[in-house]
Order: C-alpha cells, then sequence, then structure tokens
C-alpha cells in the first residue's frame, strides 16, 4: 500500500496529477482561469466553448462527459456521446479519449491501469456514501483493467477542512458507510470525502493512491467551491479529466 499525499501541482492554469502523469496519461483537473465547464443553466453556451477550448488545449478532439445524478451508475465512452449517459462514473479502453467529470467540492477519482482502461468517476457525499469509486473499479476490472495495477488520484475537493455537515447528514453516512471518515472537531461533523475514497478503492484492491490535498474552497487555488458560492448563488464548475493521448 503506498499512499501519496498533496502531490498536486499548478502548471498553465491548471492544477495535475504528478502520478498519473508519469504513467503517460494526461490527468488533472481545470481551474476558474478555463472558465465554468458545467453546472450553471445559464451559461450553457459558454460553458460547451469552454469544454471545447480545453479539449483542444489537452490535444483531444472533444470530451467525453455524462450527465449527473450523485449516484453510482458507471458506463462505458470511448468517446463523446450525444446526448450525455446519466451516469457517475465513466471508463475506456482507448486512447484518444478524454474522460471527465465536473466537480466544485465533490471528489474528482481518476483510475488508471498502465496498461489498460483509464477511469473516472464524481463523488460527493451521496455518491461517496453509495460507493461510486468501487462501483468504477469493478466496471473496470470487468472491462479488462488488472486490479493489482491499479492507480488512483483524488483530485481537488472541499477538503475535511472545510466540509462541515449537519447531523442528519452524518446520520445518513454513518448507516451507508460507517464513521470512519466523519470526525467531531469542536462542536462541529466534518467529513473527509478524501478518507471515505481512499478508504472504498483499499477495500477493492488499489493499493497505490494519490490525494492531491487541495481544498476547493480553502486550498489557495484559483477553484470554483459550491459552498463557497456568492450570495447571488452563481458558481461554475470545474473538469477532473484523464485521458491516454492517441
Ligand atoms: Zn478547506
Amino acid at each position: 500500500m503506498k499512499i501519496w499525499r498533496g502531490t498536486w501541482v499548478e502548471r498553465d492554469g491548471m492544477l495535475w496529477s504528478p502520478l498519473l502523469g508519469a504513467l503517460g496519461l494526461v490527468a488533472g483537473f481545470t481551474t476558474r482561469a478555463q472558465g465554468s465547464l458545467a453546472g450553471s443553466r445559464h451559461q450553457l453556451e459558454e460553458q460547451a466553448r469552454n469544454r471545447t477550448a480545453v479539449a483542444r488545449t489537452l490535444g483531444f478532439p472533444g470530451i467525453a462527459r455524462v450527465k449527473q445524478a450523485h449516484g453510482k451508475d458507471v458506463v462505458r465512452l470511448d468517446g463523446p456521446a450525444e446526448p450525455w449517459p446519466t451516469a457517475d462514473a465513466l471508463w475506456t479502453d482507448r486512447r484518444g479519449v478524454l474522460l471527465a467529470v465536473a466537480a466544485a467540492d465533490c471528489v474528482p477519482v481518476l483510475v488508471a491501469d498502465p496498461e489498460g482502461p483509464i477511469g473516472a468517476a464524481h463523488a460527493g457525499w451521496q455518491g461517496t456514501t453509495l460507493r461510486v469509486a468501487e462501483a468504477l473499479v469493478e466496471a473496470m476490472v470487468t472491462g479488462g483493467a488488472a486490479r493489482e495495477r491499479l492507480v488512483a488520484s483524488l483530485g481537488p475537493a472541499i477538503g475535511p477542512c472545510c466540509y462541515a455537515i449537519d447531523m442528519e447528514r452524518a446520520a445518513i453516512v454513518n448507516e451507508r458507510i460507517g464513521e470512519g471518515c466523519l470526525r467531531k472537531v469542536n462542536d462541529r461533523i466534518v467529513m473527509d470525502l478524501w478518507a471515505a475514497n481512499t478508504a472504498q478503492l483499499r477495500s477493492v484492491g488499489v493499493t497505490r493512491i494519490e490525494m492531491s490535498g487541495v481544498c476547493t474552497l480553502s486550498g489557495g487555488a484559483d477553484l470554483w467551491s459550491y459552498r463557497g458560492r456568492g450570495p447571488d448563488g452563481v458558481y461554475g464548475t470545474q473538469l477532473g479529466f484523464i485521458g491516454r493521448p492517441a
């Protein structure tokens, strides 16, 4: 078991996973510098343009996306599909396909078999308690990934530094996945989404895991945070992405 913490780096206005990058993958997280890439109903055209620009910057013809529903469904996508299938995780075994999940506090979970399939999951508190990261790994293994080779990187998300949840939500989390990811800090309960997803990845046999350590609310990077949205409710969304160049 090997865990790398706080490793992600900022370069050219994006955040990057060194662990996945060392495997020849293009894997990281956009920032506000690329504009909002999803999440606002009021900027659909602008967001589509921004996604096209990001794909071009990253050297891919387009971005394979899903309509996220805070669930645990996994789809195989070997390129962009219209309409986007409803799911919270996607994978492919093709080169030249850029997979992405939208997030602005939820965890982008990026998984790769260095010699096989790659995948991404969107895991907020709901997806985490439904074990979407586990579902992604099992789908990838069924699709030909070697479990013992899998490497995972957890991108920027709202960290345990900021993610206080109420008693009602804490009770649901405890009932579904136990209290291992919950901590009492003064009179608040905080949830550690990175720890919860790391535990799930370990439970399905992933032994090399990287945690970005970047909090979307307080981490100092120029990111949107749903919890940190302004009084007008307007916010944007980044993309966590992973692709193997053609
Ligand atoms: Zn924080």
